[in-house]
């Protein structure tokens, strides 16, 4: 069993991030890195609207430094993941595959995976066409035709923002109504390079010649089955988050759609000592940079709880 004065689940930005600001104040946090170590960003290519690179940077790359940074400062990360938490006592208990820990402050960082659609061709053409965050890849698709799938804010958001730098946005619902707010939907109604097919369903991506990029996608009309192809340059998957927090129902206030709630302008979370930060608590913005501003929050308020409790 060991004892950390700060114990860090999860390593995307907003983990990394507590793991500096919290190894730099002499905590010497512990970080479970999780089944998928960097998160999000280890399956996103270029990344050009992280600040401090004139150049696009790879995602995995990002992660790396973050990792080597956390380390530097003498973070020590295990490889494992997190199957039980016990915030009922204190210090907190929790448990690994391979371990228990105890720790007297926890930042939760487990983040967020968007969905996807499951059908084929999705998964070889992520990266190189398939994307699910417009504020991340939109910019690669300046001028060219895209898809969007999904009836929903983000859907309708995503939508609204290609709108302004590609030249058509198709936005594909499988109903005959969008989820979306209607504000949202008033904007996106009025967008004159937005067309939105209704009563269909993605089938597959096909690529183009070489195979190497997305050319083509093939839907479904939901009330006839007719099939049409659709040729785009980019497809957008907007069809909802699901944050990583089956770990934690029933020991932290959670809203209805699974993230865990934290006090305004906080990472505080229902449980003193418990702090949330990125995607997460986060289902507005997503992006790496607030991920990892939340990180930096969450070590900050963790130092100040455990200096309240004279622990380090
Ligand atoms: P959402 O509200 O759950 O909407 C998901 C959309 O994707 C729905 O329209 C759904 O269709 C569709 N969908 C789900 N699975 C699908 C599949 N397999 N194939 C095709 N379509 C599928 O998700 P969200 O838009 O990401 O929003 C999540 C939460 O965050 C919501 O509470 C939302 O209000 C909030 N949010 C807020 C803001 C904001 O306040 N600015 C921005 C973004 C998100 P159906 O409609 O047929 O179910």
């Amino acid at each position: 069993m060991k004892t950390s004065k700060v114990l860090i689940i999860g390593s995307g930005p907003a983990g990394y991030a507590a793991a500096i600001y919290s190894s730099r104040a002499g905590l010497s946090p512990l970080m479970i890195s999780g089944i998928e170590p960097g998160g999000q960003l280890m399956i996103t290519t270029e990344v050009e609207n992280y600040p401090g690179y004139e150049n696009p940077i790879q995602g995995p790359w990002l992660m790396e430094q973050m990792k080597k940074q956390s380390e530097a400062f003498g973070t020590k990360i295990i490889n494992d993941y997190v199957t039980d938490v016990d915030f009922s006592q204190f210090p907190f208990v929790i448990r690994t595959e391979k371990e228990k820990y105890l720790s007297y402050s926890v930042i939760i960082a487990t983040g967020a995976k968007a969905k996807w659609l499951g059908i084929p061709g999705e998964d070889k053409f992520m990266g190189f066409g398939v994307s699910a965050c417009a504020t991340c890849d939109g910019f690669f698709f300046k001028n060219k035709d895209v898809v969007v799938v999904g009836g929903g804010n983000t859907a309708a958001e995503e939508a609204l923002f290609l709108s302004n730098i590609c030249k058509k946005v198709t936005l594909i619902h499988r109903r005959d109504k969008l989820r979306a707010e209607k504000i949202l939907q008033n904007r996106l109604f009025e967008k004159k390079n937005v067309e939105i097919i209704w009563n269909s369903q993605l089938k597959e991506i096909l690529g183009n010649k070489e195979n190497k990029l997305i050319e083509k996608i093939v839907i479904k009309n939901t009330s006839d089955n007719n099939e049409n192809q659709i040729m785009l340059d980019g497809l957008f998957v907007a069809i909802g988050h699901k944050p990583a927090t089956e770990i934690f129902l029933k020991k932290l206030e959670i809203d209805e759609d699974g993230y865990i709630l934290t006090k305004a302008d906080s990472t505080k979370t229902s449980i003193d000592g418990v702090f949330a930060a990125g995607d997460v608590k986060d289902k507005i913005f997503r992006q790496a940079v607030t991920a990892a501003g939340m990180g930096c929050m969450g070590a900050l308020e963790a130092e100040k709880f455990l200096s309240n409790k004279k622990i380090g």
